[in-house]
């Protein structure tokens, strides 16, 4: 049986990016962020349903994401690369029809003695120190660059799921300042952006996390669901302690349940102690350390062994999940491992 099962409810992908659209509103396109595999969920299962909602602009991170997605795609839509046009990826984006997205002056460079009749779009440092021609850079080259022809200019927002930062209306003051009077289509929303309303949306937004249930879109429908099977179940008497270092002893009699699954398939030790795993509609909870393939539950209170437990779903999603491990809930979706049954629907 191995390990965990996964299931991941395209339907519910679809609904989130519909829902995005509605946001974003007419005349402003909205795209899919789908690098690192589309969050770990699985591009090439992700994109196609994307694709047949109507998305035609894809954004990923490298190269050679793009040619994956281009492979699953076909010709049609439009891909982005968010790393650009780096040392030795021009025979990719060729042969990938991508659009590096120029993030430096030497990619600008690169982009133009080697690739002069592509299609490329342009980042720019809004605020973020990141990625993106600085002020001064976009100051002293916009007028060639643009004479280049650029398909699309964009800048990304530092902190668009915290609406009490004034920072995002400093960064759109900036693109404003940055991009006014140019004729270029613009983006600067990813997620965050697109809730922050229409001033932020422009041309297009390009949201990622949203689509795949995460925060901030609070509204999104949740995608992943993981299930992991019972290897065993023993009764221990009080007093006993269960786990590497001993960090649980359970106060009376009880019975364990181990089951398949670990800091080895995302499961972060930093999750211990403290979350609970579902046995049909009754929590248990997760007592003492995470393994590297295993942890241990207390299930003394069921009245029959189960074989297997949630742990990821609706009663108990990726940010309530990231928020147990100090972390976010893009981490618990790209650290999903690769050993997980993986089914999906839609
Ligand atoms: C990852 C990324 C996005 C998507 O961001 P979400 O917060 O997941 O919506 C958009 N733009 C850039 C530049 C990114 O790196």
């Amino acid at each position: 049986m191995g390990t965990g099962h996964l299931h991941i409810d395209l339907e519910a992908v679809a609904a989130n990016w519909r829902a995005l659209d509605a946001l974003s509103g007419p005349g402003c396109e909205t795209a899919a962020t789908v690098k690192a595999d589309a969050y770990g969920l699985g591009v090439t299962q992700v994109a196609p349903r994307l694709f047949r909602e109507g998305v035609r602009a894809f954004f990923v991170a490298t190269a050679d994401e793009g040619l994956e997605l281009r492979r699953a795609l076909g010709p049609e839509p439009r891909i982005y690369l968010y790393y650009g046009h780096m040392p030795g990826d021009t025979a990719t984006i060729e042969r990938g029809d991508l659009v590096p997205l120029i993030c430096s002056l030497d990619q600008l460079e690169r982009q133009i003695a080697q690739l002069p009749r592509r299609p490329f779009g342009l980042q720019l440092d809004t605020g973020m120190s990141r990625l993106g021609l600085t002020f001064e850079e976009w100051a002293a080259v916009a007028e060639l660059a643009l004479r280049a022809g650029p398909v699309l200019v964009t800048s990304h927002l530092a902190a668009a799921d915290d609406p009490g930062s004034d920072q995002s209306a400093r960064q759109l003051a900036r693109f404003h300042e940055m991009t006014d009077g140019i004729t270029v289509p613009l983006s600067l929303a990813a997620t965050g952006g697109t809730l922050l309303g229409s001033a932020y949306h422009f041309d297009m937004v390009r949201p990622g996390i949203g689509l795949y249930g995460g925060a901030p879109f609070a509204q999104a429908e949740p995608v992943a669901t993981l299930d992991l099977p019972v290897v065993a179940c023993f009764d221990i008497p009080a007093g006993t302690s269960v786990g590497y270092n001993a960090t649980w002893t359970a106060p009376a009699a009880t019975r364990i349940a181990t089951i398949a699954g670990g800091y080895a398939d995302g499961l972060h030790r930093a999750l211990a102690p403290g979350i609970e795993v579902m046995a049909g509609p009754i929590p248990c909870p997760v007592v003492g350390r995470v393994s590297m393939d295993l942890l241990t539950v207390d299930i003394g209170h069921l009245d029959r062994d189960p074989d297997s437990l949630r742990i990821l779903g609706p009663h108990h999603g990726i940010d309530a999940m990231a928020a147990r491990a100090g972390t976010i809930g893009y981490e618990v979706l790209t650290s999903l491992g690769q050993r997980y049954r993986r089914t999906y629907r839609g």
